[in-house]
């Protein structure tokens, strides 16, 4: 039996294809047990890190620490793409130059110069308390003081949720 309405990538993959039939076949047997496994790995996954709040935290504080590390390489581009991922509107890099420039370079937590290096796009009011990516929401801080604005508010979240 030859596969019907088949393009071969070359005459050798035909070839390999008809010597190792039943194999090949067998193999695609396997695949809905492969398939029910995936899924059940995905639940897990999907379990852990809806439902379980401390380790979606840690998930959160792992991403901060990487977003830290690679602040300098992913900056703008990285801050844009993050923020459209969390919330409602959307907001391009443009926009996050915009903000910077409103603020004439001064943090909104701390009221300090920032440095390049240390920028970070912060919600005045969080997605998480229904804040959008309107521009007037969005304000210039440090990405420390931005953290430590967010580390300070997860036991306020943690009592909403409770
Ligand atoms: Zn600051």
């Amino acid at each position: 039996m030859t596969r019907q309405n088949h393009t071969w990538a070359s005459p050798k993959a035909q070839r390999y294809y008809e010597r190792h039939r039943d194999e090949i076949i067998a193999s695609h047997r396997g695949r809905p047990a492969n398939r029910a496994k995936a899924n059940e790995y995905a639940r897990t996954w999907y379990r852990l890190r809806v439902k379980n709040v401390e380790f979606r935290q840690r998930l959160r504080r792992q991403w901060l620490e990487y977003y830290y590390r690679n602040r300098e390489r992913t900056r703008d581009r990285r801050t844009a793409h993050d923020h459209n991922r969390r919330a409602a509107g959307y907001l391009t890099q443009a926009d996050v130059a915009y903000v910077i420039e409103r603020s004439r370079g001064l943090c909104g937590i701390c009221g300090r110069m920032v440095r390049k290096a240390d920028r970070s796009i912060d919600h005045i009011v969080p997605i998480s308390m229904g804040g959008d990516n309107d521009l007037r929401n969005l304000q210039l801080t440090h990405l420390v003081c931005n953290m430590r604005r967010q580390a300070a508010r997860i036991p306020a979240q943690m009592i909403m949720l409770a």
